[in-house]
């Protein structure tokens, strides 16, 4: 049975909404993985070290036969892919790929926590992630809905005409 699974997108580098458009293209070409839905594109003021461009974020919903670990590997290397360089903390990357949430299941180790562990406090997450699954439930029970209420939509636009929302299959 293959789980379903709600990933968040960003980009402030190198035409952003290539990126995340190709991004999108690459999930959807996973192994065992169903692009289900694609949520509005947001334009949002970059958080994180000095000036930087303003990112595109959006967020899919897939059902996928890969792990939680294996997931996170694949999405890593379509970042690389797409030339992301690490180079500081939060600083300005072409792709940002996050696993928010993965079935009900919580995970915390090194590498990878789910669900995001900064999803509640970043609107730029919170709001795309609503518009595709606006009754979801965190595996601790808090709702999506009130983490929403207690957001701000402060420094995101969201973009109508840029992005490719709509459900699939
Ligand atoms: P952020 O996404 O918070 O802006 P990075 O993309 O630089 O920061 O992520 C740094 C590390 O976060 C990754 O190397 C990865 O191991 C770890 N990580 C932990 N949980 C997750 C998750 N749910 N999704 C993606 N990466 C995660
Ligand atoms: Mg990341």
């Amino acid at each position: 049975m293959p789980a379903r699974a709600y990933l968040g997108l960003g980009s402030n580098l190198n035409h952003p909404p290539r990126q995340i458009k190709s991004a999108i293209q690459a999930i959807a070409k996973l192994p065992g993985t169903r692009l289900k839905c694609c949520a509005p594109w947001y334009q949002s003021i970059a958080i994180g070290p000095g000036s930087q461009p303003r990112y595109i974020n959006t967020a899919v919903e897939i059902d996928t036969v890969l792990k939680p670990r294996a997931l996170l590997q694949a999405l890593q290397q379509i970042e690389q892919q797409q030339g992301r360089k690490r180079i500081v903390r939060w600083g300005p990357r072409t792709l940002d790929l996050d696993i928010l949430l993965y079935a009900n299941q919580a995970l915390h180790t090194r590498r990878l926590q789910i669900p995001h562990p900064r999803l509640g406090e970043r609107n730029f997450v919170l709001y795309p992630l609503a518009d595709i699954a606006p009754g979801l439930n965190l595996p601790d029970g808090t709702s999506l809905a009130s983490l929403l209420a207690k957001s701000s939509p402060a420094g995101i636009v969201r973009l109508n005409a840029g992005g490719s929302g709509g459900r699939a299959g």
